[in-house]
């Protein structure tokens, strides 16, 4: 089965309205000048207060901008009421996402988001017609200890948990080694795809072959113009997840058009 690879950039906490709605027109100028076809799948997730600047274009008025997703970088799996600083999965879609980005190891790290969580939300993301991306990733000291694989396993175990294989199937996974984020460390192309192969085996398990074959899963860490060519080779490294490198248009266009040559 072919998968349609997914180039996302997560724009973290940087970038103000008026500087994300540039980087959005920058990549959108570039999509435009191809097909859907052509493409792979883009996505950017700005600040929760940028989406509106960047979503504002998204009318189908041809200039691009319909072939550039917008993403969330988190949001909570209640519908509404007393979360003070939260954002449900209505909002965002409101506010024009069609993606959200959920279990970032930041997250995990700096706002104690636990396995439970994420599966909360990845339940919620998708009963509201939204399309998760799920990350997961080992620390150096779990890779050292020769534990990544198991580490890895159990994240994904417990985020699909009690979805649907259809719902599965639609889903997209991110494994970011940790110690590969913002690093500059790229983790090694062959064994970020064993890694991937591991989790495509996991998903077989417990959401079936369907799904297993369906399911995006990309690789996130330091990922650069240089490095997407050789990791977009590998067979089941469906696309990126790319943050340093997606603040640019230009290298974000790069990484895009890089992925043209080998894998859409
Ligand atoms: C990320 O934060 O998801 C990420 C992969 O960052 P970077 O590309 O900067 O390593």
């Amino acid at each position: 089965m072919s998968r349609k690879p997914i180039i996302a950039g997560n724009w973290k906490m940087n970038l103000l309205q008026e500087e994300g709605k540039e980087l959005f027109n920058g990549i959108k100028t570039f999509a435009k000048n191809f097909s859907e076809s052509q493409l792979p799948t883009i996505v950017v997730a700005p600040t929760f207060l940028s989406i509106p600047a960047v979503a504002s274009c998204k009318h189908n008025c041809g200039c691009g901008c319909e072939k550039v997703a917008i993403a969330a970088q988190n949001c909570h799996w209640k519908s509404s009421g007393a979360y003070t600083g939260e954002v449900s999965v209505e909002m965002v879609k409101d506010a024009g996402c069609e993606y959200v980005i959920i279990g970032h190891s930041e997250r995990r790290q700096y706002f104690s988001e636990t396995d439970e969580m994420i599966n909360l939300k990845a339940k919620a993301i998708l009963a509201g017609g939204l399309i998760p991306i799920i990350c997961c990733g080992e620390t150096l000291e779990q890779r050292e200890a020769g534990i990544t694989d198991e580490h890895i396993s159990s994240q994904i175990k417990a985020a699909l948990d009690g979805i649907s294989s259809e719902d599965v199937a639609k889903s997209v996974i991110a494994y970011e080694p940790i110690w590969a984020i913002g690093t500059g460390k790229t983790c090694d192309a062959d064994e970020a795809n064993r890694v991937i192969g591991m989790i495509r085996n996991v998903v077989k398990e417990v959401s079936g072959s369907e799904a297993a074959a369906s399911i995006r899963i990309l690789y996130g860490g330091s990922v650069k113009p240089s490095t997407i060519e050789e990791q977009m080779s590998k067979s089941d490294i469906d696309g990126a997840l790319v943050g340093g490198a997606s603040l640019a248009a230009e290298s974000f266009n790069e990484i895009i058009s890089n992925t043209m040559k080998v894998s859409v």
